[in-house]
């Protein structure tokens, strides 16, 4: 039988991780390409690009517009970058309302003046009705290289602490109640731009190791991504990890684990132990949840999660989970 693409190829967990390698790295493969960082670097240019499919194109705080902006921003901060410039190609299916097409531009507007960069390049396109979703839109964006930042997995060392900027799993669950339409709850999606916090956290404490954010598959599938890319085991406290309560129970009536959930808004850190509290502290100024969640700990076999209840559980890539178009 012919092998098919499945939604489960689309949820940035393994699935996806092992579709990318056997099909797109194999056939395309570059030294910067396969790195598999959140954007490439060459010379002093920092250079991502990103697609959102996002299902419902509104939610709770956030819309299409802006995740498009801040997805790809923030792949580039959390790379070493400065965000400057980005592009805009825009998917509209026959039929859908101007009015919405003009709201999200408003929203585009508004996140690339939050984000500081300029939309210089573009493209529009129109399907026929039933050939796409009512609009998908992918950016791509240059930064500019912060010299003194070189994350890497190359650089991840035993004893390192792993630190979220956030409580995590917001934008995850905004989306998947706004597609259920369960509005008991009011969870907004934390989408907002990194660019700002990450670039001031290169520039004071250049020596953090690695960045990610942890957009689809959430914190579980870049802590499994940091393991596979630096091959050290990850230790980490359940009991340190943030998620808002009204997160927690959102995710038990759904039956979603929130360590799964994408964030657009965070970004998880590995940073040298003699620094770690320095960092907390100067995340803490602008976000109380910030958070040291783990460490590198090469005792570990693969990301290992001390639970509240005193046990522990292997934290692995999402398999079960069927979260699609999340961002
Ligand atoms: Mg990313």
């Amino acid at each position: 039988m012919q092998e098919i693409i499945t939604l489960k190829h689309g949820e940035g967990a393994k699935a996806s991780y092992n579709l990318v390698k056997e099909v797109f790295l194999k056939k395309l493969s570059s030294p910067a390409l396969k790195k598999l960082t959140d954007a490439a670097t060459i010379g002093n240019l920092v250079y991502s690009c990103d697609s959102f499919t996002v299902d419902p194109i509104f939610f709770p705080g956030s819309d299409i517009g802006k995740l498009s902006v801040f997805g790809t921003v923030n792949d580039i901060s959390v790379s070493g970058g400065i965000p400057k410039y980005l592009s805009l190609a825009v998917i509209v299916e026959e039929g859908f309302l101007k009015s919405d097409l003009i709201k999200i531009v408003a929203s585009i507007k508004a996140a690339i003046r939050a984000a500081k960069v300029d939309i210089v390049s573009g493209d529009f396109k129109v399907v026929e009705r039933g050939k796409a979703d009512k609009i998908f839109i992918s950016t791509s964006g240059i930064g500019e290289k912060i010299k003194k930042a070189n994350p890497s997995f190359k650089s991840i060392k035993n004893k390192d602490k792993i630190i979220v900027t956030g409580s995590v799993g917001e934008h995850g669950i905004s989306v998947m109640l706004a597609r259920k339409k369960i509005f008991e709850f009011n969870i907004k999606s934390d989408c907002q731009s990194l660019n700002s916090l990450v670039t001031s956290l290169w520039m004071k404490f250049p020596q953090i190791n690695f960045m990610r954010d942890p957009t689809r598959g959430g914190i579980a599938s870049v802590l499994n991504e940091i393991h596979l890319g630096s091959k050290k085991g990850i230790r980490i406290s359940e009991e340190n990890i943030p998620v808002r309560r009204d997160v927690r129970a959102a995710c038990e009536i759904l039956g979603i684990d929130p360590y799964y959930l994408a964030c657009e808004g965070r970004a998880i850190l590995v940073v040298p132990d003699k620094i770690s509290e320095e960092v907390l502290k100067f995340l803490k100024k602008t976000s109380k949840s910030a958070s040291i969640i783990g460490e590198i700990d090469k005792g570990a076999k693969g990301v290992v999660l001390n639970t509240v209840s005193g046990g522990e559980r292997i934290l692995d890539f999402s398999h079960s989970f069927n979260l699609p178009r999340i961002c």
